[in-house]
């Protein structure tokens, strides 16, 4: 299912750079739950007809693909338990077992190999990463599937938002917590300035935490919950808050992966692909499934992926393709101009679709993720060896030195505090849910319990 939350304003058409899939079409799912709420369900549109086609020119068989790629699926969507191998070495191990117990001729085992191959590049580009080798096969352990994957969602959610509580375009530079940041009384705002003139002391609250922006501006609070991006606070965390964060937050964030994926947009001034098409998938015939990892010399090997932006008529997207790329390709495409990359995907395109006369793109947008420094890169992902567990570290609110009577004073939500759903939507909005519900629980309001609770109590 499509949502839109980044998107870029294309003449009259509006364009995902984000997320733009909601994993698991249920009830169980808040995101599903919300934009039902809001009547935006009836605005999916279909997926369309998938087709694969070959390096050597010619289109490959959709039924026998199908098969081929719903087997390779079944194999790489496996979620281990405490085995601490590799997705890659599993993948590699399994898929080889089946092919081996193929009696079929030899030319169909290794267009069954180079589809497996394709899976597993798909994969890379689901979780942002470059190495299939390098991610945990315990990864979803404790993951929750809310079902099969399937409009403007942000807008609805603001619409209960008190506007005279929301501040926007501040960068934050500091988070000085475990303080005592003195301000005169609130009066009517709502949102305190910390400043010092102050006449009496008396008159003076104070607050324990206390934000500075990049534009000087100093804000201050009882509680701040920390959402900004695993990336983020790779580059930032040290030297973000005063005092420090303990050590376990920081290795723990140190830990974890933060991924990337590039989204490039296509426009076209005439289709090439039938009108069915939603997605198109470039087989390599000489691929395997052994080492499915990247390479930034043949980054054109992980550019297998292309979806159609449906339907034209009613989202007035005109002919656009997206193709999709993963990890450092993802880094590298993000460096590369309009021109270069316009030039050789069309050439890759030519190649594979066996026609020499797919025009140049009329124009041309690359995603920018890795190098947009309010995120830097995409989502979270569990390399080999570390257990998902270290996110309820990261999820931890930090725990006060000086004045224990003013706890909880910083927390953190996002994707990656949620090892049951991290790299969603819907885990960084019931991550938002856990954290106010335990502020809640401090000050013993009754709340109703939203499903966060039942998702990831633990931390
Ligand atoms: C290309 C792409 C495709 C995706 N596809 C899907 C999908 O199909 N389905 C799905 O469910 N999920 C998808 N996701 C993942 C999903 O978008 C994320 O999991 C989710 O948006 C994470 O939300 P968050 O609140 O944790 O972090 P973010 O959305 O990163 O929010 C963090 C906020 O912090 C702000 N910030 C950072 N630094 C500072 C600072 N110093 N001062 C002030 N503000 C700061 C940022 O501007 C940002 O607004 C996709 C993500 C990307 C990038």
């Amino acid at each position: 299912m499509l949502l839109s939350f980044s998107y870029y304003v294309k003449g009259n058409a509006c364009v995902d750079t984000g997320a733009q899939y909601i994993h698991g079409a249920s009830e169980e799912n808040p995101v599903y739950c919300l934009l039902k709420k809001s009547g935006l369900l009836n605005q999916i549109p279909e997926m369309g007809e998938e087709a694969f086609y070959s390096n050597k020119g010619h289109k490959v068989d959709a039924n026998f693909a199908r098969y081929a790629y719903g087997a390779g699926e079944s194999i790489i969507r496996y979620r281990g338990s405490n085995t601490g191998k590799s997705l890659g070495e599993h993948y590699a191990e399994k898929t080889q077992g089946m092919i081996d117990s193929l009696q079929e001729d030899n030319d169909k085992r290794t267009r069954m190999q180079s589809i497996f191959a394709l899976v597993g590049k798909d994969m890379l580009i689901d979780i942002g990463a470059s190495d299939l080798h390098r991610i945990s096969l315990d990864s979803w352990q404790y993951y929750i599937n809310m079902g099969d994957s399937l409009n403007r969602l942000v807008d609805k959610l603001l619409e209960d938002f008190p506007k005279d509580h929301l501040l926007l375009k501040r960068e934050v530079s500091k988070i000085k917590w475990d303080g005592s940041f003195c301000v005169a009384p609130p009066h009517d705002e709502h949102l305190l300035s910390a400043h010092t003139e102050s006449p009496s002391e008396e008159k003076l609250c104070q607050y324990p935490v206390c934000i500075v922006c990049e534009n000087g501006e100093e804000i201050v609070a009882d509680h701040v919950i920390v959402t900004i991006s695993l990336g983020c606070l790779k580059a930032q965390a040290s030297s973000l808050f005063i005092p420090s964060l303990p050590t376990e937050k920081m290795e723990a964030i140190d830990k974890l992966c933060f991924g990337n994926i590039a989204k490039i947009f296509l426009e076209y001034e005439e289709a090439f692909w039938e009108s069915d098409v939603g997605t198109i998938s470039l087989i390599y015939e000489d691929d395997t499934p052994a080492s499915v990892s990247t390479n930034k010399m043949q980054w054109l090997k992980n550019m297998q992926f292309f979806s159609v932006l449906r339907p034209k008529e009613r989202l007035m997207f005109g002919n656009i393709l997206i193709g999709w790329c993963p990890g450092d390709i993802a880094d590298l495409v993000e460096t590369m101009t309009d021109d270069e990359l316009s030039t050789a995907i069309t050439d890759h395109l030519k190649m594979f679709l066996g026609h020499s006369n797919i025009p140049q793109p009329k124009s041309i947008l690359c995603t920018k993720w890795r190098s947009n420094k309010f995120i830097k890169g995409t989502y979270a992902f569990l390399p080999v060896g570390v257990d998902g567990k270290v996110m309820d570290t990261l999820a931890q609110p930090l725990r006060v030195r000086i004045r224990p009577s003013f706890d909880h004073q910083v927390l953190f939500a996002g994707e990656a505090t949620m090892k049951t759903l991290y790299g969603t939507v819907q885990g960084a909005l019931l991550s938002g849910h856990r954290e106010a519900d335990r502020l809640a629980a401090l000050y013993k309001k009754t709340v109703a319990p939203t499903s966060a609770t039942s998702l990831d109590k633990q931390v």
